[in-house]
């Protein structure tokens, strides 16, 4: 029999940002049909695909191949493409909350909305350009392009993202003069060989760096850190911490340590059955990993098979056998170096040069294609 959750009418299911994790879901297979219904709330046609973010600033991309067109992608898939951003959710009401605009009923909601610069501990933030989110990265920094001379810039964190984006500035803003500030040093969590392969381009690209830095306040002109040390700078782009949601604890669904959804196995929120969440605004409890793209597009085909899923068995009034999602221990990391070159770092191991380039250029650009290809109207033969 049926139980209390099973809906009469056809299951809604509602996916809520076009992240990486969604948009390999809807490539790999989730699909509206007879009985589902699917709506997409982003709010832009146009996602980012972070892997070639940074090649498109340097100049080695145009903006659209670096961005996956949703619109293509949700019609392939029968999904309605809602443009909004949400900012609730409606527990016990099942009813995703926008911004603007009227709740969105759901019987089953994936999250896909990434995460928001943590500037919660720099004084003058507003002087300053956020790196994250990504969407508009390339829309602010061509705005600084058009402002005349980019004069010496400053960007601020030395994570992954950091460093990409300092290399990308030095080579797609012409006359720029670039400088990477870091408090926990560069690229921390990779390996020696690494650190010493992207230390040896920023000295050959003439990017300088300072160490032990911790940025207090931004200026109009300068950067200041807590020491008192200070930076003179043009123009400060700030890559530091990632903060959640802030509408993530109203809905009284489980957090973890970061305040980020608290995720198991299945991609299901801790004690909800109809609440998935993917990606980096979703933290897993169980097996911990930093917040990189590669876990978000793995996580798409889960995500897709375990909507399905669980679609079928609230139509059916039975229990859903979801699948698992085990990241891998260790993950590639492909960081370019903006010259036609790039650092593969995997543990302790690392590899640079021009066919490094050439290898993540291959891997970014299939997979973009297969993402445009399961976009294309199928045909009806
Ligand atoms: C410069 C840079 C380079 C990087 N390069 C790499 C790399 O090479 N490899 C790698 O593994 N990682 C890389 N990363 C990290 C990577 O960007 C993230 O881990 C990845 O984007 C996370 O994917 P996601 O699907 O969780 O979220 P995102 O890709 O951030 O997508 C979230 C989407 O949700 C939408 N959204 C946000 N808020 C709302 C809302 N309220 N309502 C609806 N929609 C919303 C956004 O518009 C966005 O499109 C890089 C990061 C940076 C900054």
């Amino acid at each position: 029999m049926p139980d209390d959750d099973t809906p009469a009418r056809s299951v809604s299911i509602v996916l809520v940002g076009g992240g990486h994790a969604h948009a390999v879901a809807l490539a790999c297979g989730l699909a509206a049909g007879r009985d589902t219904d699917i709506v997409l709330v982003a709010p832009d046609r146009f996602a980012p695909y972070s892997g070639m973010i940074p090649g498109a600033i340097a100049g080695r991309y145009r903006t659209e191949e670096a961005h996956v067109d949703l619109v293509g992608l949700c019609a392939a898939r029968g999904v309605r493409l809602v443009t909004g951003r949400a900012a609730g959710i409606d527990r016990a009401g099942r009813r995703l909350l926008l911004e603007d605009g009227a709740p969105i009923p759901f019987d089953l909601l994936s999250v896909n909305i990434g995460i928001t610069p943590d500037v919660s501990a720099i004084a003058g933030a507003g002087h300053a350009t956020t790196i994250k989110p990504i969407d508009g990265l390339i829309g602010r920094i061509e705005a600084l392009n058009q402002q005349g001379r980019p004069g010496h810039l400053a960007v601020v964190g030395g994570g992954a993202g950091g460093v990409e984006v300092a290399f990308a500035l030095r080579n797609g803003l012409a006359g720029s003069r670039v400088t990477l500030v870091m408090r926990d040093g560069l690229l921390p969590g990779h390996g020696r060989l690494a650190r010493h392969l992207i230390r040896r381009a920023l000295v050959r690209q003439d990017i300088a760096t300072i160490d032990r830095f911790t940025v207090a306040r931004v200026e109009p002109d300068r950067l200041v850190a807590a020491d008192g040390r200070y930076l003179t700078s043009d123009t400060v782009l700030l890559n530091t911490g990632a903060s959640p949601a802030e509408w993530f604890p109203a809905t009284g669904l489980a957090l973890d340590a970061g305040g980020f959804l608290a995720v198991g196995p299945t991609l299901q929120v801790l004690g909800e059955q109809h609440v998935f969440a993917a990606g980096d605004c979703a933290g897993m409890v169980q097996t911990p990993r930093p917040k990189a793209g590669v876990y978000a597009v793995r996580q798409g085909r889960v995500i897709a098979a375990n909507l399905m899923e669980a679609s079928a068995a609230l139509r059916a009034g039975r229990a859903a056998r979801l699948m698992t999602y085990r990241p891998q221990a260790r993950a590639l990391a492909i960081l370019s170096t903006g010259d036609g070159r790039a650092v593969a770092s995997w543990g302790p191991l690392a590899a640079s040069g021009r066919w490094v380039w050439w290898w993540k250029d291959r891997i970014d650009r299939r997979f973009m294609d297969d993402l445009a290809a399961a976009g294309q109207p199928r045909s009806k033969s």
